[in-house]
C-alpha cells in the first residue's frame, strides 16, 4: 500500500488516460480525533486525463471511518462509497507538472462524513432507551414549572 499519489500530467498529455487503482494508508487524512478515525485503507479506482487545458479525475473511492454516536456517545463504523468522484484542475496550476490526488481525495472523504453522525446512520439505535434523559422539559427539570 502506497501512502501518495501522484499524476505527471506530461505522461498523460498526448497520450492515453491514466489508469488509477490504488489502495492507500490512511495516514494522509492526517485526522487526530477521538471521534473521527481513519483507519482503514483508502481505495481509489479510476482514471485521469487530460482535455485542453484541464486536468480530469474520475474515480470511486471507498474506506471506513470509525464515528462516535452523537446521540449514545457508542463507536461505530461508517463506510464511505463515492461512486462519482470527479475533479477538474487547471493545468496552469499545477506546478511542475505533477498533481498530488490525495488533497483532494481526504477532502471530498471529510465532507462525506456526517456532521451529526448517529450510530443507525439515519437515527440512533439507542434513542429509545436515553430518550428520557434527553427531554430538556422533563418535569423533573423543571420544578419550577406552576409556579
Ligand atoms: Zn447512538
Amino acid at each position: 500500500m502506497k501512502d501518495t499519489l501522484k499524476i505527471f500530467v506530461e505522461r498523460i498529455r498526448d497520450g492515453e488516460p491514466e489508469e488509477i487503482q490504488e489502495e492507500l494508508l490512511p495516514l494522509f487524512m492526517d485526522i487526530h480525533e477521538e471521534e473521527m478515525r481513519f483507519e482503514d485503507k483508502v481505495a481509489l479506482e479510476g482514471t485521469a486525463y487530460v482535455t485542453d487545458d484541464w486536468l480530469i479525475l474520475r474515480m470511486h473511492i471507498q474506506t471506513k471511518v470509525q464515528l462516535t454516536c452523537s446521540v449514545c456517545n457508542n463507536k461505530f463504523e461508517f463506510e464511505i462509497d463515492i461512486q462519482d468522484f470527479m475533479h477538474e484542475e487547471p493545468l496552469e496550476n499545477i506546478r511542475d507538472k505533477v498533481f498530488d490526488i490525495l488533497p483532494v481525495v481526504r477532502e471530498h472523504l471529510l465532507l462525506a462524513v456526517p456532521f451529526y453522525p448517529q450510530c443507525g446512520i439515519t437515527t440512533c439505535l439507542h434513542r429509545k432507551e436515553i430518550e428520557p434523559y434527553l427531554k430538556k422539559d422533563h418535569p423533573s427539570n423543571s420544578p419550577f414549572k406552576d409556579l
